[in-house]
């Protein structure tokens, strides 16, 4: 019988479950499915459309080596699967499993009815260390770390690939298929020869300074793995990946060693927030603590429309916002800050804050995404809310100025003294350093000390018995059980929250 791999987040032959089994089963087609719907999300953009295509062009020259090739589609996948039953007949299906986003989940539980009405078996396989319908967290690091130590799988020599007639060449893969076609200049590429290059590169040179150089932009850049676009769309799989990190790691010493153990925590973060959407799909748009729905977070389409182009007025979330729309991708504490300075200050709602920020991600991953952006939002009920003041951060991050001037460079005159705060200049300084605050670069939208006052006295409203109760039982069903710090507490009283607030 044909065997059908729909390649989805899995966009490589080597440890791919579904594409061996598929081939020990019998002669394999390969597929990939370009769905338009999809694309027309707001969570979705062209970036990440080139992203995969490169991967797809990548993944059909591994198939070519191999006898195969990958076919692909444009449609609905149910339409491409009626017209594979109609050429071929019967058929089995096999893919990874997928923690999308609402969009995916649905369209995945249409195509399961789909096989089961037509009596198609569709075997779906483990991506990550991921569980379907798990009942608990209490062995959950365990299993991962068990998920992460089995064998790598391994191709049959034999396998034999399968040809449909009429299909298009991978080189037809449009260049242009989604609502959001802003160019990207400085994007990643896709593909699995660049992950395999960009991996070695980290665990040989850039990865030694990894802890301590990840939080600011400007040395988060290089130190980083860069991994994530890899990673989301599967030109790696995690396990190689952690495989291969630890065969680094028993000849690391000094700061090799400290960095790359920090470097596996990730990996362990990675599944874990994963997890929680595969837990709970509703995560997308819906709060997780239910108390928080009576935040009554507004939308502001000012506020809104200043935050997505990069005209808030605070010259580090401006510059980050600008650098992220260049790059398609910035360090994890520049995005926490974009989600809270939208969150908190601004109290905008985080669902339109979320879908802005996914489609500027080239890595956009929905189980990271979406639990990060409510943690970053204040509205888990299990991490404390933290409030990241956009003027500390830069003075931290951007010591010298020079990110900020770069990428706003309508400062690029401005003084040390006032590069972080230059609506504090008097007109007369702003003639001298050649702008005018509220003409040629905004004055901040709010006044952040008051609006993070307001913000922390909303949160605290919310701060009942009951609400601590209910964040029980989340932390329960999501939170991990690896605590690798002390638990602090949610800051209670108003000295402890300027602390706690004051620490980001
Ligand atoms: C609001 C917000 C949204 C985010 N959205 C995404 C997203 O859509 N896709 C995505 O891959 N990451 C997301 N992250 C997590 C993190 O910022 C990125 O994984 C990281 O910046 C990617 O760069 P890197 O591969 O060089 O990371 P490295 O630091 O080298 O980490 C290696 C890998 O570990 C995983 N990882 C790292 N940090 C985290 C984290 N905090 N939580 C979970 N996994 C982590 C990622 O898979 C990453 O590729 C988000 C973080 C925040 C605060």
């Amino acid at each position: 019988m044909l065997q059908v791999v729909w390649f989805k987040r899995d966009l490589r032959t080597q440890d791919n479950a579904a594409l061996t089994a598929a081939l020990n089963a019998g002669p394999t087609l390969c597929i990939y499915v370009l769905e338009p719907e999809y694309w027309q999300l707001p969570d979705t953009s062209n970036r990440q459309w080139m992203f995969i295509r490169e991967s797809l062009l990548d993944l059909h020259q591994d198939l070519m080596s191999k006898n195969g090739g990958l076919q692909w589609y444009a449609g609905s996948v149910i339409d491409v699967l009626e017209t594979i039953q109609k050429e071929h007949g019967e058929f089995a299906l096999h893919s990874h499993e997928e923690t999308g986003n609402l969009w995916t989940y649905q369209r995945d539980k249409n195509v399961k009815k789909w096989c089961q009405q037509q009596g198609v078996h569709w075997q779906e396989y483990r991506q990550f260390s991921v569980t379907r319908a798990l009942n608990n967290r209490d062995a959950w690091a365990s299993t991962w770390k068990k998920n992460m130590e089995q064998p790598v799988v391994v191709l049959p020599k034999n396998g034999v690939f399968s040809w449909l007639n009429h299909t298009q060449p991978a080189q037809d893969l449009p260049h242009s298929v989604s609502h959001d076609p802003t160019p990207c200049l400085g994007r990643q590429r896709g593909g699995r020869k660049l992950a395999l290059s960009v991996f070695e590169s980290f665990l040989t040179l850039r990865g030694e300074t990894y802890r301590g150089s990840i939080s600011s932009p400007i040395t988060a850049e290089s130190a980083c793995s860069r991994l994530s676009p890899y990673l989301a769309y599967g030109c790696l799989s995690m396990r190689e990946l952690y495989q291969t990190l630890q065969q680094h790691q028993q000849s690391a010493s000094g700061r090799w060693k400290a960095s790359l153990s920090a470097f596996e925590s990730r990996l362990w973060w990675h599944c874990h927030f994963i997890q929680k959407l595969e837990d709970e799909p509703q995560m997308e748009m819906n709060n997780l603590h239910p108390a928080t729905n009576h935040l009554n977070r507004i939308m502001n389409e000012e506020f809104f429309s200043a935050w997505q182009h990069g005209r808030t007025g605070w010259p580090m979330v401006d510059a980050c916002m600008r650098y992220l729309q260049h790059y398609g991708w910035i360090n994890f504490r520049m995005r926490a800050m974009l989600v809270s300075v939208a969150s908190f200050p601004l109290w905008l709602p985080w669902q339109p804050v979320s879908h802005w920020l996914a489609s500027l991600f080239t890595d956009y991953e929905p189980g990271i995404h979406y639990p990060q952006v409510q943690m970053q939002a204040g509205t888990t009920g299990i991490n404390i809310p933290r409030m990241y003041n956009p003027i500390t951060q830069a003075q931290k991050c951007d010591p010298s100025g020079n990110f900020v001037r770069q990428w706003v460079p309508e400062l690029k005159h401005v003084s040390d003294q006032w590069i972080f705060e230059p609506w504090l200049m008097s007109k007369k300084q702003q003639q001298h350093f050649g702008l005018i605050i509220g003409e040629d670069y905004p004055a901040p939208l709010v006044d952040f000390a008051q609006a993070s006052r307001m913000a922390r006295a909303r949160m605290q409203h919310i701060n009942t018995g009951e609400y601590r109760a209910t964040a029980k039982e989340i932390g329960q069903k999501h939170g991990s059980r690896k605590r690798r710090f002390p638990r602090k507490k949610w800051p209670s009283r108003a000295s402890k929250n300027e602390q706690q607030l004051s620490l980001f």
